[in-house]
């Protein structure tokens, strides 16, 4: 069945508009679901008897079975969901100085096929819905109201393409960004994407204020060419040129994300290549330590290796910083826990 997620505050007044009410009553299910939080539409007290028995038959509030949870010593916490048609998702809580950010997945499974990446081992399922991503916020931001606590940061960065799936993911950040959804700031929501150029544009030209960051581990076509297939239809050149079309439609900055791999991306040389690359765009490096997955065969480098790398990148007048590893004692690789479950039979 449908969730009520689904609707952003625009849509969920059409909708009351559509059910012959006034938009008034669109209002009053929004405020229910953002600001009370129920999980029962019978909570919604102050909606007929006659309107809430009309929502049950058509909607569902949450439509998410949590099948596993996980919490690591920095807290991180790892959520395994189960959906109705017995797809599996993951979403992760983490936990920075600044607040705290979950991460949302936007596809079950993923086609993109990076060398490295635990998502792609099983292709795209289909797409997660608008309200299937608004409910792994709700689900998580639920729990934290429990200690009165609350999600600050979103990002789009789990199991999936979001560009691949493209209106839904705005969707869901309109309802989760709304002044009158959860009001989680349009800065403090970053969307990943590994290239997918045609979207990259559409995304220019929406100027929402949503920050975005790209894939891209590897600084030259040949080499990245092995680690993404996506850069055989987008490649460097392509991608650069609708980055650079987005800072100036924009005014902001971007974010690339380089994952140090052990012995294939992480010489001085591939430091210079990237300074190269990203020279005159306002960019920031995000440079990742690689979280092992079972069935591939790369490796991190060290903290060490790392720290050269980015001395390098400094030194030639590129910003960036090494991510701190968050809940690497609990599989944090996107997609490990999804795949564990899958293994054991459990779901797909
Ligand atoms: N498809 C989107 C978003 C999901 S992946 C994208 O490609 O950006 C989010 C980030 O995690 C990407 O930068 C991805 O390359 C990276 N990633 C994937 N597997 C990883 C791993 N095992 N260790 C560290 N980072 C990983």
């Amino acid at each position: 069945m449908q969730s009520l997620y689904d609707f952003n505050y625009e849509q969920m007044q059409q909708f009351a508009l559509d059910c012959g009410w006034k938009t008034f009553r669109g209002h009053q299910i929004f405020q229910w679901l953002y600001r009370n939080r129920v999980d029962e539409i019978d909570e919604m007290t102050n909606l007929s008897l006659e309107t809430r028995e009309l929502l049950k038959s058509r909607f569902i509030i949450n439509p998410l079975k949590l099948i596993r949870k996980q919490v690591s010593h920095d807290g991180t916490t790892k959520f395994l969901f189960q959906l109705e048609d017995g797809a599996l998702l993951e979403s992760v809580m983490m936990i920075f100085d600044y607040g705290k950010s979950i991460c949302v997945s936007s596809q079950v499974g993923c086609n993109m096929g990076c060398a490295f990446c635990a998502s792609g081992l099983t292709k795209k399922k289909r797409n997660l819905t608008s309200g299937e991503m608004v409910a792994q916020v709700m689900y998580v931001q639920k729990e934290l109201d429990k200690t009165q606590d609350r999600l600050s940061h979103i990002v789009v960065m789990g199991t999936g393409e979001p560009f691949d799936n493209y209106e839904n993911v705005m969707n869901f950040l309109s309802c989760v960004n709304h002044d009158r959804g959860l009001g989680i700031g349009s800065r403090h929501i970053t969307i990943s994407t590994c290239g997918i150029v045609p979207r990259i544009y559409d995304f220019a030209n929406e100027h929402t204020q949503y920050n975005l960051a790209v894939s891209l581990h590897a600084p030259n076509n040949e080499l990245r060419n092995q680690l993404m297939p996506v850069n055989k239809a987008y490649p460097i050149e392509e991608l650069m040129k609708a980055l650079t079309y987005y800072s100036t439609e924009n005014n902001r900055r971007l974010t690339f994300e380089y994952i140090l791999l052990k012995g294939v991306n992480d010489k001085p040389s591939h430091a210079k290549e990237l300074a190269k690359l990203l020279k005159g765009l306002n960019a920031y490096v995000n440079l990742i330590p690689y979280n092992s997955v079972d069935e591939k065969h790369f490796k991190s480098v060290t903290h060490d290796e790392a720290m050269i790398f980015y001395d390098m990148l400094m030194k030639n007048h590129v910003r960036c910083t090494i991510r701190k590893e968050h809940g690497n004692d609990i599989d944090a690789a996107c997609g490990q826990l999804r795949i564990k479950e899958i293994k054991k039979g459990n779901g797909e």
